[in-house]
């Protein structure tokens, strides 16, 4: 109970496992995993054993659908995303929504 603050990021703390949106700490089961693969893609880890630097949201409506919770994402990855990958990280995380709102894209074009 003496590290806090900012700091370099070389402290041996276990991973912990903390949304980024809300901050709060949950178990495994209660978080989604966003990895980074070593392409330097940015990939939904659904099976929570990719490699990689990982950052989590937990599952709350609210978090998933924070304004700006892909960019909290690719924050805490140390990552610059361009605006098509930005959208596609966004819809695969729209997926883990538990209670889908409204049918996937609705809209045919115009
Ligand atoms: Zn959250």
């Amino acid at each position: 109970m003496s590290a806090d603050g900012p700091g370099p990021d070389v402290m041996r703390a276990p991973p912990q496992r903390r949304c980024v949106v809300c901050q709060q700490t949950a178990g495994k089961r209660g978080l989604n995993r966003v990895v980074r693969s070593t392409e330097g893609r940015v990939l939904l880890d659904r099976t929570g054993k990719a490699a990689g630097r990982g950052a989590y949201v937990c599952g709350k409506p609210a978090c998933l659908g924070a304004a700006g919770l892909t960019q909290r994402l690719t924050h805490s990855l140390r990552l610059r995303m361009g605006d098509i990958e930005l959208r596609a990280l966004a819809t695969e995380l729209n997926t883990l929504m538990p209670d889908p709102s409204g049918p996937a894209m609705a809209g045919s074009g115009r």
